[in-house]
């Protein structure tokens, strides 16, 4: 399996060959420069991929699931506007679902937060700022937005969460090792819905349920319109194909809170 490791440990040999074919009889400077292309290419991809494994084992998939389980998860709220709405939803559907919380969308609405919970949701850390230059972070600033989150999710529940969703699905060697000072547990997706782009509602929701298996976990976002109007349909969908919606401590059998 290629993961940063590997691929580095990889790229170290090849680059010793090189060098010494270098040193005997000069070959092209070209070849170093395919070498790093190739390694970085690899390292760019398997840090936003979260199926790759490639820095962190993430939970993206279940296959002992109980049969026609799966599991929806929302990210970046609470939201005032959305997240009542999704709520509502699940409600009436009878359907459990994780909800990844941004630290200081908590700390805005502890309200709708302490309701997710009163629900019978899951709710995990969604990092505190979401800050679009996460992934630049020092391994300190990342143990630190984290940390934040849990102690703000530990004072509105008394909960200390242990699963983790990162920002964008960016992972790297310095979110790896917070991830690991603090030992949680890292969820990705296999069924991602792109519901925060341009995407019609139609391909959204075609997007989800193709070849939908027990086991599989949904990406979805409580931050908009679309995603709540994507949310009926999948609900409707799963109910007339006899799926249930339940929680990623429940899809896996492990445990949300420490
Ligand atoms: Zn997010």
């Amino acid at each position: 399996m290629l993961n940063f490791k590997s691929v580095n440990l990889i790229s170290i040999v090849i680059f010793l060959g090189l060098l010494i074919a270098f040193l005997i009889n000069p070959i092209s400077i070209w070849w170093f420069v395919l070498l790093f292309f190739s390694w970085f290419t690899l390292t760019a991809f398997g840090s936003g991929l979260v199926s790759w494994h490639y820095h962190i084992k993430i939970l993206n998939a279940n296959k002992n699931a109980n049969i026609n389980n799966i599991a929806i998860t929302f990210d970046d709220g609470p939201n005032p506007e959305f997240t009542p709405q999704v709520l509502a939803l699940l409600k009436q559907y009878k359907a459990k679902a994780t909800f990844f919380c941004i630290g200081k969308h908590i700390e805005a609405h502890p309200k709708l937060f302490k309701q997710i919970l009163a629900e019978g949701h899951t709710i995990g850390n969604h990092t505190y700022s979401h800050a679009n230059t996460f992934g630049f972070f020092k391994t300190e600033k990342v143990q630190a937005e984290l940390l934040k989150t849990n102690t703000i999710i530990k004072q509105f529940s008394g909960l200390q969460p242990k699963l983790f969703r990162p920002a964008f699905g960016v992972t790297n060697p310095r979110i790896r090792q917070a991830v690991n000072n603090l030992n949680l547990t890292t969820i990705g997706w296999n069924k991602r819905s792109l519901d925060t782009t341009n995407l019609s509602d139609l391909s959204i929701l075609k997007r989800v349920t193709k070849n939908i298996n027990s086991g599989d976990i949904i990406l979805l976002h409580d931050t908009s319109d679309k995603s709540v109007r994507v949310l009926e349909q999948l609900l409707l969908f799963l109910h007339d194909n006899k799926f249930q919606s339940v929680a990623i401590d429940t899809l896996f059998k492990i445990k949300a809170y420490a």
